[in-house]
């Protein structure tokens, strides 16, 4: 049994407890939680005390672990439909270089205070090094292909590889890559896929406004892409309406879905998205944003609009790591307004909510296994989170 004392800790689901300590018991199992005063306070000399504030283990909601060994080959700021182009032409590496980069990468989150990850797979990369890792993952296994006449095919793939992960006792769902890629015969083919697979959808949404442009009008530069690479547009008509109007109907409702990056996501789709269906996450990947769009999400609109935040490194493509607190500290970067407490909830339990992990993993409840995260010298609310360090404990 271990008494850990900071200057904060953070349950996240109640009110932060200055001086509390918390009673983890042998697999890192939340036994309690007391406050400085409590009657069962152990003796001071069995207390190991921190300076900071704990906090269970964050959720990366959106990451593609299969992309590791990419780190530092895609230039930045090139724009959506480059970054697809430069990831298309390099994705396929020596096996055993990827498999490393998959370790090392896996091995960083849980030295960033990763607990749980979502992590989207296109193939069975992963399997071995979640087998074997620390953290918890559900595996996205994302299917693709704009043709319908391709649906079927690409869908007996993805099944194929969604259950080399449940065999070996994972979780794994089949879900779309985005509106733009997945025919409406694919996205049939998937929501049939819940009754085998059962669990959260993920989605990468309006993350450029070429996306948006293809459902309105029919062209853009990412049907000039997907021209590029050989796919048939000839059948495809224009929605009149952005991606987002699109593809919602097109989700499984009764799961969890998780839309990644928003960044052209509007105010008033944001409010009819949540109206039209009640199990909306929204993932922010600010970090990865910047690395190909050279943007912000707005997450202070997302959050006015009472939607569900959560946040995603996406892959070391697009990142220079992974870490779901730098992620949070560029959202305060340029957010300002946004307060500690609400940053920590959505890099904790608000992802756990998304992946379904909520009864395990994402705040500090007794019965739970979080994990157990130092943030270095984070003593009051109004803390400054780009001079704040991360360090695991449990
Ligand atoms: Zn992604």
């Amino acid at each position: 049994m271990r008494f850990l004392s900071a200057d904060l800790i953070f349950p996240i689901e109640t009110q932060p407890i200055p001086n509390g300590i918390l009673v983890v018991g042998p697999q890192g199992k939340i036994i309690d939680i007391l406050t400085e005063n409590d009657e069962n306070a152990p003796d001071s000399g069995k207390v190991e005390t921190f300076k900071g504030a704990l906090c269970p283990g964050f959720i990366n909601a959106h990451c593609h672990l299969e992309l590791s060994h990419m780190k530092g080959l895609v230039p930045e700021r090139t724009g959506l439909p480059s970054f697809i182009m430069q990831i298309v032409s390099r994705r396929h590496e020596n096996a055993e270089q990827k498999m490393e980069a998959i370790r090392l990468a896996d091995e960083e989150m849980w030295a960033n205070g990763i607990e749980a990850v979502g992590d989207i797979c296109n193939t069975a990369d992963t399997l071995e090094s979640k087998l074997n890792s620390r953290l918890r993952y559900h595996s996205f296994v994302e299917v693709f292909s704009f043709d319908s006449s391709k649906a079927q095919a690409v869908l007996t793939e993805g099944i194929r590889v969604a259950k080399t992960y449940t065999e070996n006792g994972l979780t794994a769902t089949v879900v779309p890559h985005a509106p733009y890629s997945v025919s409406e015969e694919l996205f049939d083919g998937i929501r049939q896929q819940q009754a085998k697979f059962p669990g959260t959808i993920s989605i990468h949404n309006q993350e450029t406004e070429s996306e948006n442009e293809m459902f309105r009008s029919g062209s853009g530069e990412l049907v000039e892409l997907f021209k590029k690479f050989g796919e048939d547009f000839s059948s495809f008509e224009p929605k009149f309406k952005s991606s987002l109007n699109y593809h919602l109907n097109q989700l499984p409702k009764q799961v969890n879905s998780i839309l990644v990056h928003n960044t052209m996501t509007r105010r008033e789709e944001f409010e009819e998205a949540n109206e039209q269906n009640e199990n909306l996450f929204w993932c922010a990947c600010p970090n990865a944003n910047m690395y190909i769009e050279n943007r912000i999400p707005n997450v202070p609109m997302w959050l006015e609009t009472q939607s569900r935040v959560c946040v995603g490194t996406d892959s070391l493509a697009s990142n220079h790591q992974l870490s779901v607190f730098d992620e949070l500290k560029l959202i305060q970067e340029h957010h300002q307004s946004l307060g500690v407490q609400q940053l920590v909830k959505m890099g904790t339990i608000n992802g756990a909510k998304a992946l379904g992990m909520e009864n395990e993993k994402g705040s500090f409840r007794k019965g739970k296994l979080p994990g157990v995260v130092l943030l270095k010298n984070l003593d009051s609310l109004s803390t400054d989170l780009s001079q704040i360090s991360v360090q695991r404990i449990v």
